[in-house]
């Protein structure tokens, strides 16, 4: 089958040449998807995206007009895609709903580490010849409460390793995981969790439920001084509010690898341009705040799994098999 791929980056092409033992027609395109983009998959009968190309009603309009029968995402989360438009012109769906849990945990674990560690500050100085240890205090994470938002796949892997931490580990899902209760992981209703928890971690999907989870009203709930870790999705946080709360000192630390207007930015070097974000540019400067473009999932491992089952997806959609990753709405 052809393909057509959107946002493609050099490791996409690697990963995805090596992995193509079913000989589908691979076509890169750096450019991201979006309404004006969708019809270079002309001529294809897939297109195969990520997280920021723009899969609205009217790419999906022409993707539809093209030709286009498949949207295979290579990647967990959906929000990106308009899921009635899709369902409305009869197009299939399929995503990689699992491919390493562990990366994104261990991700969101260093983010911890070193907003509390500060070792991305003590590496700047050594290398400068300041071995002060001025200002370089962290904090215990023995012992600490730590909030778990979303104890799905990647949300249970983040709890067990705060067990290991020796961390007293909360957590807020509408399902409670049985196996997380029976290592000590205690369901509690986000309000509690946010005003017990000395460090809050979101791993729930993006959607209707979950937009601006983190707002005004919760991070005034947040215990003064706590450290928020967002590895989920840009838009779980209103990001204003955050910025409030950071300006006040009300929240102590910041980490994200995600960001509400990520897409104009994540993936892409901007280094000799003027970035015209100012919301980014003052989350930028503050000292307690740590930002990482979207490289949660970034492991080897993770790649190879993206690109297996999304070629996976891919060859069932083409040899008429039931798809046990299409994404369905009621
Ligand atoms: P998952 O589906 O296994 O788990 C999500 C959990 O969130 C589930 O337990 C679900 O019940 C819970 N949930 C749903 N709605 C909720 C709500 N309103 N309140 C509280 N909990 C709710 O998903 P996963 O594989 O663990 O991934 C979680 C999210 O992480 C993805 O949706 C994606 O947005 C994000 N992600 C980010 C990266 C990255 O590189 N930064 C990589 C992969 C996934």
């Amino acid at each position: 089958m052809t393909v057509t791929f959107f946002s493609t980056k050099s490791y996409d092409r690697e990963y995805f040449e090596r992995r193509n033992s079913d000989h589908h027609i691979l076509r890169f395109l750096e450019t991201p998807l979006t309404e004006q983009t969708a019809q270079l998959a002309a001529g294809s009968k897939a297109v195969c995206i990520f997280v920021n190309d723009r899969c609205n009603a009217d790419a999906i309009k022409t993707l539809n007009e093209k030709g286009i029968r498949l949207i295979a995402l290579r990647c967990a989360g959906f929000n990106n895609v308009d899921m009635a438009a899709a369902k409305a012109h009869g197009m299939t769906v399929v995503r990689v709903p699992a491919y390493s849990p562990h990366a994104v945990a261990e991700h969101a674990v260093a983010l911890m580490l070193t907003l509390n560690r500060k070792t991305h500050k003590a590496y700047n100085r050594v290398r400068e010849g300041n071995f002060s240890l001025e200002r370089l205090t962290g904090f215990d994470l023995h012992g600490k409460t730590v909030g778990v938002v979303g104890t799905g796949k990647i949300g249970s892997v983040f709890a067990q390793i705060m067990l290991g931490f020796g961390c007293r580990v909360l957590a807020y899902d509408i399902f409670e995981n049985q196996e997380l209760i029976a290592k000590g992981v205690r369901y509690v209703p986000l309000g509690e969790l946010l005003s017990a928890s000395g460090i809050v971690s979101l791993h729930c999907p993006l959607n209707d439920q979950t937009h601006h989870l983190v707002n005004a009203e919760s991070l005034k709930k947040m215990r003064p001084g706590a450290m928020l870790i967002n590895t989920g999705r840009g838009a779980l946080m209103d990001t204003r509010a955050t910025l409030v709360a950071l300006k006040s000192g009300r929240l102590g630390y910041l980490g994200i690898d995600v960001y509400e207007q990520e897409e104009n930015l994540f993936f892409q070097d901007h280094s000799e341009t003027i970035i015209q974000d100012e919301l980014i540019l003052r989350l930028m400067s503050f000292p307690n705040v740590l930002i990482t473009a979207h490289q949660a999932f970034f492991t080897d491992e993770a790649l190879s799994e993206i690109a297996r089952v999304t070629l996976q997806n891919i060859s069932d959609f083409e040899a008429g098999k039931p798809l046990e990753n299409e994404v369905k709405i009621q």
